[in-house]
């Protein structure tokens, strides 16, 4: 039987990058142009602007890379000096062209733009009202429900008030940058699962998923947005309000975003990722270091993790006592070359395709690996394609034994809010132990880091971050799963009706 579980992993994602900005007098749309570029990683499937002009809308949404889709004349015909921007992350198979964002509409309310990254979980519900109500779709994604039920709200009420009606009524993880004619808000679900950012630039404003991308700007970054926050930024670009219009007892974080997804050099939620990182190293050396001639990690996602590891093991042994004077440890040496033209693998859609890619990326360094016993370092296991290539090219390289260290516990659930993981047919540890995981990809050992470590290195409770994938109990509503809320998560007006009105 299909469960609406099954519905929303098959369904319409955003796995993507939202930015917006408001200028004091400039034209926005080479900064949006820019501060995409930083978001890159986060999206490759489309990337759009969307800028306004005092009077009209400007628009251009194209397929690829960000690069790309832009040309000279494109920016120059994004005329205004605030606007919004998006890059949408990859899925298997093709792209839906309808969904690809910035989405832009004009109704009796006034123009709208709207960038999302995350999802939510009762976008065909409110949809069906809408619909009901004689509002006509022309997509099948989850940001054009926002859009319709904001521009509806907009008609009878101020922009607080409607964005607050409409945040009571979408359910699920959401990030949002929306231009409402010429003001760019920032709005992020009360649970904050997806980041979102602030920060200040020489003449504006600058709201966007990571902060790498404020640097881009050679702005600072002020803070991130709340759990339940609305941002609206001054259209002049001369400051922002601030409006906490849903209050819940604990977030739910995304540690994924830490652990893998987040560039390096942001910040999120409070934390640099790159320390978090080389910190979840540090502890996956404290429970399962094991010694070995070198240990090296996968580039890139496994170099943070593998750094903090080799730290950790120059001070104590693996069994946890302190190093003699002549002892180093663990050397830490790159073993393994990436060709960086090579896109990442799960763009892929085929098992096969992906098992070539691995090889098309990767080969390793046969003097750092031959005769010796090598502990390679990723940040995660998900199908098991990239360690069961890799435990075979070292071993073939020369490696005597081969131990894998995993800087995230086993993923054993999908993602239903915003990570393009895998289905759960398709993901190694859902149905298999470590032991048989470690006999599937051959290596001699393969430990993962506990949950407890992971929010230890994020510097928060468990309570406070969607473990979804990990724990297979999510913060949000998904049919067919569980909801942690009945496990740990006290929440208080988790319905979100707007209290006061
Ligand atoms: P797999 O080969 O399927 O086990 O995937 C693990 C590798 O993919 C690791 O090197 C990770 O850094 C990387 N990875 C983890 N999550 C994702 C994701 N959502 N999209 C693309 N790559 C990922």
């Amino acid at each position: 039987m299909e469960s609406r579980g099954d519905q929303v992993a098959e369904g319409p994602r955003e796995k993507c990058g939202v930015v917006g900005v408001t200028l004091e007098d400039r034209a926005a749309a080479r900064p949006l142009y820019y501060a995409l570029y930083a978001l890159q990683h986060r999206g490759q499937e489309s990337a759009g602007i969307v800028t306004h002009d005092g009077f009209q809308q400007h628009s251009h949404v194209e397929r690829g890379l960000v690069g790309d889709a832009f040309e000279e004349g494109d920016l120059e015909s994004l005329t205004g000096s605030t606007g919004i921007g998006h890059v949408r992350y990859p899925t298997a198979g093709s792209l839906d062209e309808s969904c690809a964002q910035p989405f832009s509409v004009s109704f009796k309310s006034g123009s709208l733009g709207l960038s999302h990254n995350g999802n939510l979980v009762n976008a065909a519900e409110v949809r069906e009202e809408l619909a009901e109500l004689g509002h006509a779709f022309t997509s099948d994604g989850d940001t054009e429900v926002i859009a319709h039920d904001l521009a509806r709200n907009l008609l009878e009420e101020d922009l607080v008030r409607a964005v607050k009606h409409t945040m009571g009524r979408i359910h699920g993880s959401y990030s949002l940058t929306i231009m409402h004619d010429d003001t760019v808000l920032g709005v992020r679900d009360p649970k904050g699962n997806r980041p979102l950012c602030i920060g200040k630039l020489e003449d504006g404003y600058v709201l966007a998923s990571e902060s790498a991308a404020i640097d881009t700007l050679d702005g600072e970054l002020v803070r991130d947005v709340r759990p339940g926050e609305l941002v609206v930024l001054n259209p002049d670009g001369t400051g922002f309000d601030s409006y906490d219009l849903i209050e819940e007892e604990n977030s739910a974080h995304c540690f994924f975003e830490h652990v893998y997804f987040a560039r390096p050099d942001s910040v999120i939620d409070e934390e640099l990722v790159y320390e978090v990182r080389r910190n979840l190293g540090r502890k996956l050396w404290e429970e399962a270091g094991v010694e070995t001639d070198v240990v090296m990690p996968v580039p890139d996602s496994g170099r943070a993790f593998a750094s903090g590891y080799a730290d950790a093991a120059g001070e104590t042994t693996a069994d946890g006592e302190p190093r003699g004077q002549d002892d180093d440890g663990v050397e830490f040496a790159e073993g393994l070359m990436k060709n960086r033209y090579v896109g990442r693998t799960f763009i892929m859609p085929t098992q096969d395709e992906r098992e070539r890619a691995v090889r098309l990326k990767l080969n390793p360094i046969k003097s750092t690996v031959e005769g010796k016993s090598v502990t390679i370092i990723d940040d995660s296991i998900v199908r098991g394609t990239t360690s069961n290539q890799l435990v075979k090219l070292v071993k073939d390289a020369g490696a005597e034994e081969v131990h894998m260290r995993i800087g995230a516990p086993q993923i054993i659930a999908p993602c239903y809010f915003g990570i393009d993981m895998a289905t759960r047919e398709e993901l190694i540890a859902a149905d298999k132990t470590t032991e048989e995981i470690r006999q599937h990809i051959d290596a001699d050992s393969l430990s993962y880091l506990s949950i407890d470590a992971v929010a230890d290195a994020l510097d928060s409770s468990r309570a406070d971050l969607c473990l979804g994938c990990v724990t297979g109990e999510y913060p949000f509503d998904v049919d067919g799963e569980a909801t942690d809320r009945d496990v740990q998560r006290p929440v208080v007006g988790s319905d979100a009706t707007p209290a006061d009105d």
